[in-house]
């Protein structure tokens, strides 16, 4: 359900969904951001596979509403797709470069969602759990994500759990290809300045695609993307919320069956339990095992 649409700068829409939560419930948030390279156009799918499963009768998507506001800008950079550029703005920025500083009138866009961003941030009543941030990549395979590198260790093991769900639910998705790091090039990404301003209690992923083709879990068989298995990669992303958040054990019976799991070597978990936060709260987030890989490409996010 879309309650609201906000402007802010030239066409970047806001959706705001929600809820049925109860009143003075604290909201917890999931903030999806796309497109903020132009020439990036699998994000666009894979954000419309999200946007079209969240309005949805699905049943997982009801549960969803009832219990998290999914707030997404599904077009950081509408100028620069209007005209055509692969990666710049109309004034030539790169704007998921700017995030540490965006300027009112050179990124009027990344300035209003930043601004939204902190001001939830700030706001008691809500919990900011999750910045998405969508992109697609030109040499890797499959889906895959970037992290953050914090200090805490318990806080960079709790960061991978959401890929790694989002693993077991899509078979285009990577938890091998998934990496974490804090690469000084990319400060002024949104999953890095966003990773530093929030805390510990909120994960800040890029969410990669790659823009030609993916290999299934197990076997050597690559199998081209379509716009379809993009909106679909886009669906599993936010059904694993549902995972995320054990909601799993309240949705309606039958659930239809999760599609094609993917069978990829998981390494060993610290903590016993692995779907979802906990047991007594849907948000308290768990203990998981991440990993480091330096083979992020420098041209990616
Ligand atoms: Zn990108």
């Amino acid at each position: 359900m879309v309650l609201c649409v906000l402007h802010r700068g030239p066409n970047l829409r806001i959706f705001f969904f929600s809820v049925n939560l109860r009143t003075g419930a604290e909201q917890k948030v999931v903030f999806i951001t796309a497109r903020v390279h132009p020439g990036e156009t699998p994000s666009s799918f894979v954000c419309q596979g999200i946007i079209d499963f969240l309005v949805s009768q699905h049943p997982i998507a009801k549960v969803l509403r009832d219990h998290l506001v999914f707030k997404i800008a599904p077009m950081l950079n509408p100028d620069g797709v209007y005209l055509g550029n692969y990666r710049c703005s109309l004034m030539g920025f790169d704007l998921n470069r700017h995030w540490v500083d965006p300027s009112p009138w050179a990124h009027p866009t990344l300035h209003g969602v930043k601004q939204l961003i902190v001001q939830m941030y700030n706001n008691p009543k809500i919990s900011l759990e999750f910045y998405i941030d969508i992109h697609a990549h030109s040499t890797m395979m499959n889906g895959f994500m970037y992290g953050n590198i914090f200090e805490e260790e318990e806080r960079f093991q709790r960061q991978a759990i959401f890929p790694k769900l989002l693993c077991q639910n899509a078979e285009d998705f990577s938890f091998t290809s998934t990496s974490f790091n804090r690469d000084a090039v990319k400060a002024g990404t949104g999953r890095r300045f966003l990773g530093g301003l929030l805390d510990h209690t909120s994960y800040c992923y890029t969410l990669e695609v790659s823009f030609y083709s993916y290999i299934l879990g197990g076997t050597t068989s690559t199998v081209p993307y379509t716009e379809e298995a993009y909106m679909k990669l886009g669906r599993n992303v936010a059904r694993t919320f549902l995972d995320y958040y054990r909601l799993n054990t309240i949705s309606e019976r039958p659930l239809a069956p999760i599609p094609n799991t993917r069978k990829e070597k998981m390494p060993p978990f610290k903590c016993a339990t692995l779907r979802g936060p906990g047991n007594s709260h849907p948000g308290r987030k768990l203990e998981k095992r991440s990993q480091t890989n330096p083979t992020e490409h420098s041209h990616s996010s």
